[in-house]
């Protein structure tokens, strides 16, 4: 089994490498097997899991258009997991599914409590599309929500389009047909495919927050930003700033024409019962 695991080590570091068995290796396998216990008992009961919501705020209104869920889970003993670590864990033991339906649902209810009407942003996987179940679990959370379709927002990466890549489209434009918004996120740091763009109607892109982070620095990042932009203009799509934290940052994004914004300058992701006394922020 030790021998295994170097062989394990060796197949992950790429090809043509040889690794020799250590028992940091060995920790490091039982530290995730029993992370992969953790995460299953904490699904099936339902404990320990959280979904924080982080608001998407128009530059031009300063109102609260969309509120992205995003997932936590307070472990026992380490404290407050960040998704990084844990999802793909879910992703690779099988569990992704059984953890998207989780967050869906959640978020789904919590944006029915919203008085102000946003739009709930739950991101998805790339293990959960191209499936042909996606359309079918959304559908679930909406109707057991009671949150109508055009109040949902799903964010897929482009990773997640490049698998699959006919099945996966087929799986959003079966959300397109229901009303349900599609935001590629995190886009500048993957393909950025203008094959993607022409190839389905996304409703909003998300510029990632690597280029929002190098504005002020680097003339080629806003050059990105700034053609980018212009594509979604040109293309009817809203343009929302990722990782936002400073006033320089903010008078950037906005000079360049974004849409929307969201990050810590505005709000950390907060959880659902902290978010009533933010429903009526003042315009940033
Ligand atoms: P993402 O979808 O791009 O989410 C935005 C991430 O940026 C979040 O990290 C958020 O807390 C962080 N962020 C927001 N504003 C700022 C800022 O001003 N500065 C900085 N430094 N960071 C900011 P988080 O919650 O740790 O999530 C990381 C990633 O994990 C997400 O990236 C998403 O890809 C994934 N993730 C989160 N929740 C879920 C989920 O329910 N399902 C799936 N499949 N993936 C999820
Ligand atoms: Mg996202
Ligand atoms: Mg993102």
């Amino acid at each position: 089994s030790r021998a295994d695991m170097a062989l394990y080590a060796a197949k992950a570091a790429g090809k043509g490498t040889a690794r020799l068995f250590s028992s940091t290796m060995e920790t490091r396998i039982q530290e995730r097997a029993r992370l992969e216990a953790q995460l299953r008992a904490a699904l099936e009961r339902q404990d320990r899991l959280f979904v924080f919501y982080q608001p998407i705020v128009n530059l031009q209104t300063g109102k609260v258009t969309a509120r992205e869920a995003l997932v936590r889970w307070h472990h026992a003993q380490r404290g407050w997991v960040p998704p990084a670590e844990f999802v793909p864990i879910a992703e690779q033991s099988g569990l992704i599914d059984q953890l998207g339906r989780f967050v869906l649902h959640q978020a789904c209810r919590e944006a029915t409590r919203w008085e102000d009407g946003a739009r709930v942003a739950v991101n998805i996987s790339p293990m959960q599309l191209g499936k042909a179940t996606l359309a079918q679990t959304v559908r679930a959370a909406l109707l057991d929500s009671g949150l109508a379709a055009d109040r949902l927002e799903i964010e897929v990466t482009e990773t997640a389009l490049i698998q699959n890549e006919a099945e996966s489209f087929e799986d959003l434009r079966q959300l397109y047909s229901m009303g349900v918004h599609v935001a590629l996120d995190d886009f500048g740091t993957g393909y950025s495919s203008l094959a993607h763009l022409r190839a389905f109607p996304f409703d909003k892109i998300k510029i990632d927050r690597s280029f929002v982070s190098d504005l002020e620095t680097s003339a080629d990042s806003a050059a990105i930003v700034r053609a980018v932009l212009s594509l979604g203009r040109g293309m009817g799509m809203t343009t929302t700033a990722e990782g936002v934290e400073t006033q320089e940052q903010l008078a950037a994004v906005r000079a360049l024409g974004c849409t929307d914004m969201q990050g810590f300058l505005f709000s950390r992701p907060l959880r659902g019962d902290d978010l009533s006394r933010l429903l009526f922020q003042p315009a940033v």
